[in-house]
């Protein structure tokens, strides 16, 4: 099919234990509650919500570095989940991670050259040192790193330069999906659309597929094809890139929207201020019903207290909520909305 990845049902739930000698389970945090999601080859899906969402842990078992413990990964017509180790380091290579903090993900003591041959000496490519080093040295080519830098450290490098040694590591292995959990919050403000312009070159290059992970909308807007939010371990709302932006249908999303700055100052700001009340509730108490009501402008009595909303379809996106149309066309107006 034209899906490289196809997401069933997943689930990562992580059991809370208590205990002195004998730790005994007492409950479940469900980082990640039953998500469905399908990426298309050569595209870019951006996955966004705020932190403790679940969104590391969803890209993470999507790689199978943390193993789900429910549904299924499919990856090229391969399932992943249940794939015995030495099947799985063979698909490995296939698929990258690019990590939010490229300091602490480097290690300060390897120079560039031993980072990235540390990889292609793990999966056997490259024939010999000559054949590796050609390898890398296209690879810090591509990334727009110059040669000198095979020898250098991490320390010797701006924040955005070791960001690129990030991305050659994950390059270097020519994998077809690349996880990028949060690539450039770490980075100044300034540096941030480089390194985001850069990943969507090298996608048009090498034919890369992404799932690009940030709490920042702003981020993943231009690289994204398809969106998808994230709360308390479930997708609320996905929809194509510029639908989603020009649109946002779940109150979460509205919400999350609001506080993005508008780039244009010349252009007088007229859209709502959605304030959430409280802090994102904990994954382990997740609130019964919808689990947007506590924090929701919208809720309304009884449903939404008591009936989970599924994820259905509305035009090109899919909403978790069960009063999207009435709140699109006006007729059901928030509680409290500040200006
Ligand atoms: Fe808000 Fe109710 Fe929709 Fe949940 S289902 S997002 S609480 S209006
Ligand atoms: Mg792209």
């Amino acid at each position: 099919s034209g899906n490289l990845v196809e997401v069933r049902d997943l689930k990562v739930h992580f059991p809370i234990t208590r205990g002195v000698l004998f730790d005994r389970v007492v409950g479940q945090v469900k980082a990640v509650d039953g998500v469905d999601l399908t990426i298309p080859r050569g595209k870019t899906y951006g996955l966004v919500g705020e932190s403790g969402c679940g969104k590391s842990t969803l890209g993470r078992a999507l790689l199978q570095l943390t193993r789900p413990t429910g549904g299924q990964v499919n990856f090229d017509g391969v399932e992943l989940t249940g794939l015995p180790p030495n099947r799985l380091r063979a698909m490995r290579r296939r698929m990258q991670m690019i990590f939010q903090d490229p300091m602490s993900s480097l290690d300060p003591r390897q120079n560039v050259e031993s980072i990235l041959v540390e990889g292609l000496q793990a999966h056997g490519i490259g024939a010999d040192r000559a054949a590796r080093r050609d390898i890398i040295a296209k690879t810090l080519d591509a990334v727009g790193l110059p040669k000198w830098a095979l020898s250098r450290y991490p320390h010797e490098f701006s924040g955005g330069q070791r960001q690129r040694i990030g991305i050659a590591r994950a390059l270097v292995l020519g994998p077809e999906l690349v996880v990028a959990d949060e690539p450039v919050s770490a980075l100044d403000v300034s540096i941030q659309a480089q390194v985001v312009n850069l990943l969507d070159e090298l996608q048009d290059e090498l034919g890369l597929t992404y799932l690009v992970i940030a709490h920042d909308l702003a981020v993943v807007r231009h690289i994204s094809d398809v969106v998808g939010v994230m709360y308390l371990g479930a997708l609320v709302e996905e929809a194509p890139s510029d639908r989603l932006y020009r649109e946002p249908l779940h109150p979460y999303t509205r919400a999350l929207m609001s506080a993005v700055p508008v780039p244009d100052p010349e252009v007088e700001d007229r859209r709502e201020r959605i304030l959430l009340a409280g802090d994102l509730p904990s994954p382990a108490n997740p609130p019964a019903g919808c689990r947007f009501h506590t924090r929701c402008p919208w809720a309304q009595p009884t449903r939404c207290a008591d009936e989970r909303p599924a994820l259905r379809p509305i035009g090109e996106s899919r909403v978790a909520c069960h009063w999207a149309e009435q709140i699109a066309s006006g007729e059901i107006r928030p509680h409290k909305v500040t200006a």
